[in-house]
């Protein structure tokens, strides 16, 4: 049996359709299937390989640290070197008021410590979430996913959990007095790029402030530099309670977080003691892939360099009838064609070009732009004449039919 009939055969899949690549090897923006063939990833796999793959800091990071320890024990009883170092360069980096940090594995598990706390904290109920929201899969986030086609299937999760619609100032409304918290996505992504514009922001902040409920920002695809800010958060300068990340903010190794206040967090160790716990958050070697990252974007000053790239891939993008709109944050990035299947024509030809693209869960008819931020101008050039050759090989053969 070779690999490809292995995976089919002993991988649970999550479609019909999986992508199905068979990488053997991944440095910076390129990866290299079994024969060969070079790909640029586009889409940093995704969100996540903000300093490219295997990012030599990195992986120097990595091998120190699993050759010192790995995992010693549950979450929070030991004083690990790695978390601490991490814990206090995270908190360097945000407002003063985020002192505290709870590491865990994932973005969803960041999401459903940020949303227990809430409700810990505040004694209340309900959650208000955004409509075109993507928090996670597990069966709480699943809860506040703003798409009922992804959750109807798995019916019944969390009662007291109200949409909004992002952007919609009316619509804050829907906080009241028994409201835990608001979560949302200061940017969102898998709805194609919606940056959420400060008035709503502002208002959602006061009605939370009047209310006495908990912002949390979901940053788990904005955070480390993706927007062109470290955190998404500095756009619009409105500050949630709680902050949650993951995805870039591994460098390529599993992690997440929720930070706060320590006065918001400390709530988790009492009533009951243990409030949120997991074997493996913060593991050691995560830790310090992740101290790396930070370092990494910091000393090669790639995120000030991220609006120029943004930039740069607008104006190699080249005309062309079948492209209905362009919109960026940074380097997060979505083109909108006329409808999904020509969205989907140019995701294959990309990938016969050797170019990795891919579309958003919530809109399928654009196509996904989120490239390493380490990607040269010169791998740009190359990366966008290749895109432009497959959005054109696509209006092509529709001209054809
Ligand atoms: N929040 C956002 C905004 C995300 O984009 C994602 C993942 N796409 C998640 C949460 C969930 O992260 P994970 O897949 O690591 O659980």
């Amino acid at each position: 049996m070779n690999q490809r009939t292995t995976f089919y055969n002993f991988i649970a899949q999550t479609s019909s359709a999986p992508m199905a690549l068979e990488i053997v090897k991944a440095l910076g923006v390129e990866m290299w299937d079994k024969f060969g063939k070079v790909y640029i990833d586009m889409i940093s796999g995704i969100s996540v390989s903000n300093v490219g793959h295997c990012h030599p800091k990195v992986v120097e990071a990595v091998k120190n640290q699993a050759e010192t320890y790995m995992h010693l024990m549950v979450y929070g009883e030991y004083i690990q070197n790695p978390q601490v170092q991490l814990a206090q360069k995270i908190c360097s980096l945000l407002p003063e008021k985020f002192d505290n940090v709870y590491f865990v594995n994932s973005g969803s598990e960041a999401n459903e410590g940020a949303l227990k706390l809430a409700k810990r904290y505040t004694g209340k109920p309900k959650i208000v979430y955004c409509k075109n929201a993507y928090h996670g899969s597990t069966q709480g986030v699943l809860s506040i996913i703003g798409s009922d086609y992804f959750k109807n299937s798995f019916l019944p999760l969390l009662p007291e959990v109200y949409p909004i619609e992002f952007n919609n100032i009316e619509d804050v409304n829907t906080i009241d007095n028994q409201t835990a918290c608001v979560i949302m996505e200061n940017v969102q992504a898998e709805a194609g790029i919606i940056k959420g514009e400060s008035a709503f922001l502002k208002k959602v902040r006061e009605r939370c402030n009047e209310m006495g409920a908990l912002l949390i920002f979901d940053e788990v695809q904005t955070g480390f530099g993706r927007t062109g800010n470290m955190f998404g958060w500095e756009i619009s300068g409105v500050q949630p309670d709680i902050f949650t990340f993951a995805k870039g903010m591994g460098g390529g190794m599993p992690i997440g977080a929720f930070v706060a206040p320590k006065e918001i967090m400390q709530s988790l160790t009492h009533q009951p003691v243990l409030g949120h716990i997991t074997t493996f958050g913060g593991h050691p070697v995560s830790c310090a892939a992740s101290l790396a990252t930070i370092l990494v974007l910091e000393q090669e000053k790639l995120v000030e360099q991220v609006h120029k790239k943004e930039s740069y891939i607008i104006n190699k993008i080249k005309e062309n009838p079948i492209i209905k709109n362009i919109r960026s944050v940074g380097l997060l990035l979505a083109i909108e064609f006329e409808s999904s299947d020509i969205n989907f024509k140019v995701i294959h030809n990309c990938i016969q070009n050797g170019v990795i693209t891919d579309w958003f869960l919530f809109n399928d008819q654009s196509l996904r732009l989120a490239p390493p931020l380490t990607i040269t101008f010169e791998e740009l050039d190359n990366a966008m004449e290749k895109i432009n050759l497959s959005i054109q090989q696509t209006s092509e053969s529709l001209a054809l039919h």
